[in-house]
């Protein structure tokens, strides 16, 4: 089975980081503006050659979106714009911050989940590295935001995503003990894996940088544009932290390449 799902965080009014979301320079990088979301998703829906689905209904080859942390700005811009266009989207909640400045209250989860999209489990802490965690601090994490998601939403909730980038069976093993059979990633893949009792979706990452055309290219079934993108920041990445002379004669090389 395959599948390509969207990971976006926070949408809020041009460049007001503050609004929603964790705050800090990294989180900053995923929030979108409204007016650039809004042309994200009139792309996607021009490109998309298959309709927008929940993981609930997910046949093979299905297209997702989903939004990571719980921010505020999931009620109000994000799912009117979804639902403006027939579309519905999944949520995954950070329970510690539920009710905090610029997060999701209660009440606003309900009127989500009532509105028709998924809200599942983002963990409690949003832990770093979170699979350096120990057995007990991971079944806290799944199962008591679980369990608090479930208070609130009178429901069994049994999707979520995984906080920041990395994982292990460790953290899939945990999250199945918590009941969690719809487990998504940041991996950027579209093949869906069947592990330690869940389904493993992976997840294409949007930041604010990220060009419109590259989510619609996505949505089209093009990995490309989006992966040759993310390759080049990781290289920049690691070459930065060897050394800068190492760093730019790779660049000279790649430019060649391309111009060649
Ligand atoms: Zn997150």
């Amino acid at each position: 089975m395959k599948a390509t799902v969207l990971l976006y965080h926070d949408v809020v009014r041009a460049g007001q980081f503050t609004a929603s979301g964790f705050q800090s320079p990294d989180a900053n990088i995923y929030k979108l503006d409204e007016d650039e979301f809004g042309q994200h998703l009139q792309r996607i829906g021009q490109a998309a050659r298959r309709k927008m689905m929940l993981v609930s209904q997910a046949a093979d080859d299905a297209l997702m979106i989903t939004f990571d942390d719980g921010g505020a700005s999931a009620i109000a811009p994000i799912a009117g714009m979804l639902e403006q266009r027939g579309w519905r989207g999944h949520f995954f909640i950070t329970t510690d911050y539920i009710g905090k400045p610029g997060f999701l209250t209660p009440a606003e989860l309900r009127q989500l989940r009532a509105r028709g999209h998924i809200v599942g489990s983002h963990s409690c802490s949003h832990p770093f590295r979170i699979h350096t965690l120990s057995e007990a601090e991971l079944d806290r994490e799944w199962s008591e935001s679980v369990r608090i998601l479930e208070q609130i939403l009178g429901e069994p909730v049994t999707t979520a995503s995984i906080p920041g980038g990395f994982y292990g069976d460790n953290v899939v093993r945990a999250a199945a003990r918590a009941g969690i059979r719809d487990l998504f990633t940041s991996e950027p893949v579209r093949r869906v894996e069947d592990r330690e009792g869940c389904r493993l979706f992976g997840r294409f990452s949007i930041q604010r940088a990220t060009p419109r055309e590259h989510a619609a290219a996505l949505a089209a079934g093009d990995l490309w544009p989006h992966l040759r993108q993310r390759l080049l920041w990781d290289a920049k990445k690691v070459l930065k932290a060897v050394g800068g002379p190492v760093w730019l004669e790779v660049r000279k090389r790649l430019l060649a390449k391309r111009a060649g």
